[in-house]
């Protein structure tokens, strides 16, 4: 792999105008851990009760490489047990609640989930090596407006869906990534309880911390036992949830490879199914863009949690006339990127979520390099323990290098360049995703033509990563189907007549 020289380490600095680099650093601003409170040990929740589990496997703080607490891995009977105490309360409760009443349970942890934000940001830092400043300033406030949002709607159905008679499926059956942990559950939950579902969810082996800690939360908003039902463990209790008789709805987030198994598996059964899958988001900067908020949109496209973003902006195609200025100015931010300590506030890129990923980033990376692309990476130095890799950008990329197909799920930019609009549209869907894109431009007229152009289920104008509950998120291809966010996000979760 390509290292920098230390002269070209400080001709980068002298570029930037960054002499004090190695002279002048910030002090620590860690957020304290002292307040924070779980257990050691977590089994299920099912039934609105914490019950054991069988075997146990650890989850670590990714920055430290230290266990923070043990969770069991849920097998087929322990996943029934929940399926059917799902069901129970489907039937028997939840079903037959006026959906007014639904509102309030929803409204109810929406509000419990702002009163203990900082607790919360502070544990999906810790379990995920996501800097604090993105848990705090964007997952959890996000995680409470999904609920909030969702509430508003579970006793105006009818009016979402003018004309036609809607009702509930029954019982959801959800897995989860471990990139936006609780985002992810939010997600999941909310739109299917505002639906009138009950659910069964399981968090990623990696990251299950926060979802032990919104079980808690149903049971201090007095959920109705069995409406939430969460269990722990890996791709097999994943399976598990997914190949179970009694699921009525299938609701997927991850990768594309599983979400393939996943619809062979239900294939044929009367189950209904939505997968956000993985993407490879083109980000396109025309030469009439205003490059320096390009280049902080091109940052915030790729390095936003470590670039584990599925609608990443991680291709750059830029208009060949500027693309020497874009790329100039990219390593000059990549160099004022701070890597590190996920808790410290000043934290701008924080720890890769696992060992395994972290390899496969490196395998990535390597493929990168040996199919000829030029490597350039952040001078940064990085922490001893944990798993960390440095802000990098391909330049010299060609459409079949698998650093321009594949999905990398790390802080690594591929450069692609184009001449006219039409070939940018044409390599922005040269590929078999189709989740997101974003386009810089002074011309609102190119952007519109150029977005419409797009086979993405999100096409952000002269901005990237932005998210709300009211919008709906999904993919083309194989991005996947279905979508979450906004009334489009809560019909996969009902009938609609
Ligand atoms: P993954 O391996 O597909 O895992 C996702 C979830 O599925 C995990 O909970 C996993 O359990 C579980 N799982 C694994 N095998 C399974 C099986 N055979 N049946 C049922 N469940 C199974 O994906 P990942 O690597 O964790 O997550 C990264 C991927 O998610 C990326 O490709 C990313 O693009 C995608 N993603 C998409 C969106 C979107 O909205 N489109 C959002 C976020 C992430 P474990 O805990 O054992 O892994
Ligand atoms: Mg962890």
């Amino acid at each position: 792999m390509t290292t920098k020289t230390q002269e070209e380490k400080a001709s980068t600095r002298d570029m930037a105008g960054l002499l004090f680099g190695d002279l002048w650093d910030y002090a620590p601003a860690p957020e304290s851990t002292e307040h924070v409170r779980y257990a050691q040990r977590y089994g299920h929740f099912i039934n609105g009760q914490f019950v054991d589990g069988k075997d146990y496997f650890p989850t670590i703080n990714p920055a430290t490489e230290e266990v923070i607490a043990e969770f069991a891995a849920a097998d087929e009977a322990e996943v029934d047990r929940a399926v059917q105490a799902a069901r129970n309360a489907y039937d028997g409760v939840w079903s037959k609640m006026k959906p007014a009443e639904r509102a309030k349970y929803i409204y109810r942890i929406g509000r419990l989930i702002q009163e203990k934000a900082r607790e919360l940001s502070i544990l999906e830092t810790m379990d995920g090596g996501k800097p604090i400043r993105e848990s705090r300033d964007v997952d959890v406030p996000l995680v409470a407006a999904h609920f909030l949002y969702y509430a508003g709607w579970a006793d105006k159905l009818q009016y979402a869906f003018p004309g036609a008679r809607v009702s509930s499926l029954g019982v959801a059956g959800q897995v989860i990534p471990w990139n936006f942990p609780l985002l992810m559950a939010a997600w999941k939950v909310a739109p299917a309880l505002a639906a009138g579902n009950t659910v069964v969810l399981k968090p990623a082996e990696t990251t299950p911390l926060t979802a032990m800690k919104l079980a808690e939360i149903c049971q201090e908003a007095d959920l109705p036992p069995g409406v939430v039902n969460i269990v722990n463990g890996a791709g097999r209790t994943g399976a598990a949830i997914v190949n179970h008789p009694q699921i009525d709805k299938v609701a997927f987030t991850g990768s594309t490879d599983v979400g393939k198994i996943i619809q062979r598996a239900i294939a044929g059964t009367h189950k209904r199914l939505t997968l956000e899958l993985g993407g490879k988001g083109a980000n396109i900067i025309f030469e009439d863009a205003a490059i320096d908020q390009a280049v902080e949109g091109i940052i915030q496209g790729i390095f936003f949690n470590q670039g584990h973003v599925c609608c990443a902006g991680s291709r750059l195609l830029v208009q060949e006339s500027v693309v020497d200025e874009v790329v100039q100015k990219l390593r000059i931010r990549m160099e004022s990127l701070r890597v590190g300590d996920p808790l410290d506030k000043n934290t701008d890129i924080g720890a890769i979520n696992s060992r395994a990923q972290l390899e496969k980033i490196h395998e990535l990376v390597q493929s990168g390099v040996d199919e000829g692309a030029k490597l350039y990476q952040s001078s940064c130095s990085l922490p001893e323990r944990g798993f960390f890799y440095r802000p990098s950008v391909f330049t010299e990329v060609a459409q079949s290098h698998r650093i321009a197909q594949e999905e990398i799920f790390g802080p690594v930019l591929s450069v692609l360049t184009f001449r006219t609009p039409e070939e940018a549209m044409k390599k922005a869907n040269n590929t078999p995703y189709g989740l997101s894109a974003g386009i810089w431009s002074d011309k609102g007229s190119k952007l519109f033509s150029v977005a419409g152009a797009i086979r993405a289920g999100v096409v952000w104008g002269n901005t990237y990563n932005q998210f709300d509950p009211a919008s709906p998120f999904g993919g083309y291809k194989e991005s996947g189907f279905g979508r979450e966010g906004g009334l489009h996000g809560l019909k996969p979760y009902l009938e609609v007549r």
